[in-house]
Parts: structure tokens; sequence; C-alpha cells
């Protein structure tokens, strides 16, 4: 293993496979990831695959559809299938703040 790295992304859940994607895809040679188990073995292994783009936030409504996209990104430069199901979803508001 390297002893020296521009950049160490430690864990190698969704968020930090993300961070070293997105700096190799922005050039970025000299980068590590360092997981102490098995890629996604923290609470992405867990998580039930449930996204959508409604936020009150738009800044954040934004990233969550760019990460939607993300994954027919991964699919075409991988050429595998990421499982991914988009099945929909439904959001109830049960205040009229909320709605
Ligand atoms: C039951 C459950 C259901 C969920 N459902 C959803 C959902 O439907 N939709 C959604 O968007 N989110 C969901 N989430 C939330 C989502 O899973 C997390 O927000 C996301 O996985 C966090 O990713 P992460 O990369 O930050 O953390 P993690 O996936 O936990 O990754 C951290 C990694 O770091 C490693 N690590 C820790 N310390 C070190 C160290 N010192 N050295 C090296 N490696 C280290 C760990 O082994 C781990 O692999 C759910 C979470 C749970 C628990």
């Amino acid at each position: 293993m390297k002893s020296h790295t521009r950049v160490a992304v430690i864990g190698g859940g969704v968020v930090g496979c993300s961070v070293l994607y997105h700096l190799t895809k922005a050039g970025w040679k000299d980068v590590v990831l360092i997981e102490r188990e098995q890629l996604t073995a923290g609470s992405t292994w867990h998580a039930a695959g449930g996204f959508h783009t409604l936020n009150g936030d738009p800044n954040v409504a934004k990233l969550q559809g760019y990460t939607i996209g993300l994954y027919d990104e991964l699919e075409k430069i991988s050429g595998q299938s990421c499982g991914l199901h988009r099945s929909g979803g439904l959001l109830l508001a049960d205040t009229p703040a909320r709605m």
C-alpha cells in the first residue's frame, strides 16, 4: 500500500466512494480510498434504496437529482447494472406547513 498520497479518503461507504469517484473524474490521480472492512460494509449496506428529489431546500433537491442520474452514468461507463429499481414513492403531508 502507498505510504504517501495527496488525498486519503477514509471509509468506503457511498460517500467515500463518491468522493473518490468524483476526484478521479476531475483528473486527480494521487488518491487512495481506505476501508477498514469491505466496501459498503457500514450504513450503506443497510440502506433501503429509497431516494427522491423532494426537499425543502432546492439545492439539496438538485443534488438528490444529480445522484439519481449518477447511477445511469455508472452503468454506462462500467457496463454493469447497479441493480437499481426505480419504484417511485409516496410522500404524505400531515400538516398544512408540510404541504
Ligand atoms: C437501516 C437503514 C436504512 C437506510 N435507508 C436509506 C434510504 O432508503 N435512502 C437513503 O438515502 N439513505 C438511507 N439510509 C442512510 C444511508 O445508508 C447513509 O446515510 C449512508 O449509507 C451513509 O454513507 P457513508 O458513506 O457516510 O457511511 P457508511 O456507509 O457507514 O461508510 C463508512 C465506512 O467507513 C468505514 N470506516 C469507519 N471508520 C474507519 C476507519 N477508521 N478506517 C477505515 N474505514 C473506516 C466503515 O467500515 C464504513 O464502510 C439508511 C440507513 C440505515 C442504517
